[in-house]
């Protein structure tokens, strides 16, 4: 078998969408799956929409979600991306083949005249406008006179009329175009950079591409590349074009509904685990009912045969979900390094916590959370003293007998010696069977004074969390603080 050699060729538009990210994620199991080549070609021709610092963006999203690609030009001792601008001759010296053999032609109409044809078309009602061969007819003569007057043109492909376009999709199956509905592509611009069309045909050629995999927005294109593959008598790669993603009203995906940048996932706190998993399953499963992946079993699982036609809605509850599943599942040590990382990006990030104390915390949290900042948001009170205290937890639990009894546990407290999670919970039995009381008069007001709050983790696996003397120092607090 062929090797397989699959390409992702975004256009630089300074963020990785989430759609992008599905189709950079297909191709690349796709490519690990048959042990061939994921490449990255950064498809940059149309300079109006050139963005400062999107190519290193991408870049970057691409390598946070653990897509590598495998190779590129040389560029200062690292490889690649391949980059179409760098590129611009390649393309030039194949257009000339095609003007040789009559498949493109010079088209030197003017703007204006262009803009009549279209409004005439209109009138017409025409399904679509269409250029209409105009200087297919001029003469050779005429085209060295127009370059020597310096006349601007464009380079069209020559569509010819009553073809039937016939290509096998992976996803798809038989796809079907006729060529009167297609367009005379424009291929290089006026500015002589090629458009995607050309460009992207003969970099799969070159670069000898063996599958396309590429979003359903582009399959009208590919007639036209169609075309252009047999008009250079160059095999045709195959084709998968993945299904749309929608948003849950089944619209198409969109900024006005929601991120749509991996950078906004990223920031979010989303790991790039639950990303993956759940970028996977928009539009592919293996067949079975299995939802959490990590990027080994995709690899193991992935094939397009498996994606669907279908639209695949975009479900933020299910990335919540996965989100939590991969944290819970997650090693304490990797856990460490981004809890770390988290408090090093909060108001904690003086503050020096050792790796042995943090362990703890992930153990006592760990089944609480469902994002590493939660740690931080749901449990402040393993990183700070509580400077307040929870409303109506003090309305309900703290009694005008509670600072009295509080002091009596201080004390009792006071007295242990490098306490046990049991020697603590007897010091307080023993209290409240000497207060005559039950336990939960110095549980609640306990828990409220050591963490400000009335949930979390067991009140005894907190006070042996905090230390004695921390919790000594937090109950004194406490009975000053609240009245
Ligand atoms: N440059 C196109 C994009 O921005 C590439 C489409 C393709 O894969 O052919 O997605």
């Amino acid at each position: 078998m062929e090797s397989v050699r699959v390409r992702f060729a975004p256009s630089p538009t300074g963020y990785l969408h989430v759609g992008g990210l599905r189709t950079a994620l297909y191709n690349y199991l796709f490519a690990r799956k048959a042990n061939g080549k994921f490449i990255l070609r950064i498809e940059d021709t149309d300079r109006n929409r050139f963005v400062e610092g999107a190519v290193e963006n991408l870049i970057k999203a691409l390598k946070w979600c653990g897509l590598d690609y495998d190779e590129g030009p040389d560029a200062g001792g690292q490889y690649g991306p391949y980059m179409q601008s760098q590129r611009l001759d390649i393309y030039q010296d194949h257009v000339k083949e095609l003007i040789s053999t009559g498949d493109a032609y010079y088209c030197f109409c003017t703007p204006e005249r262009l803009n009549e044809l279209k409004e005439e078309q209109q009138r017409q009602k025409l399904p679509q406008a269409k250029y209409d061969k105009h200087c297919l007819a001029i003469s050779k003569n005429e085209i060295e006179h127009n370059f020597g007057a310096d006349i601007p043109f464009v380079i069209r492909l020559n569509v010819k009329p009553n073809k039937r376009i016939i290509f096998d999709d992976i996803v798809r199956g038989r796809v079907e175009f006729e060529s009167n509905n297609i367009d005379d592509q424009i291929l290089i611009k006026s500015d002589g950079f090629p458009t995607y069309h050309l460009a992207n045909v003969v970099d799969d050629h070159l670069m000898e591409i063996s599958h396309v995999i590429r979003g359903e927005e582009w399959l009208s294109s590919t007639p036209k590349h169609v075309l252009l593959y047999d008009s250079f008598n160059w095999k045709r790669p195959l084709f998968a074009h993945l299904p749309l993603l929608l948003n849950p009203d089944r619209s198409k995906l969109s900024k006005r509904q929601g991120d749509v940048a991996v950078e906004d996932y990223r920031d979010k706190g989303f790991l790039k685990e639950a990303l993956v998993n759940f970028v996977a399953l928009l539009g592919w499963n293996a067949g079975d009912d299995k939802e959490f992946y990590y990027m080994n079993e995709l690899v193991e699982s992935f094939s397009l045969e498996r994606v669907n036609k279908s639209g695949a809605v975009f479900d933020l509850e299910k990335l919540n979900w996965l989100n939590a599943e991969h944290l819970r599942k997650m090693q304490d040590t990797e856990l460490l390094a981004l809890l770390k990382e988290e408090i090093l990006n909060s108001k904690f990030s003086n503050q020096n916590y050792s790796d042995s104390y943090l362990l703890e915390v992930i153990t006592a949290m760990k089944e609480r959370v469902s994002f590493v900042k939660d740690y931080l948001e749901k449990s402040p009170y393993f990183f700070e003293a509580p400077n307040n205290y929870d409303e109506a937890a003090v309305q309900k639990n703290w009694k005008a007998e509670t600072p009295a009894m509080l002091l009596k546990l201080h004390d009792e407290f006071e007295k242990l010696v490098n306490p046990s999670k049991d020697d603590f919970e007897n010091a307080l039995a023993k209290v409240a069977e000497e207060l005559n009381a039950g336990k939960g008069k110095l549980i609640h007001p306990l828990r409220l004074a050591v963490s400000g709050m009335s949930t979390g983790p067991g009140v005894f696996d907190i006070v042996l969390l905090l230390g004695k003397d921390e919790v000594l120092k937090r109950i004194k607090s406490a009975v000053q603080k609240i009245n």
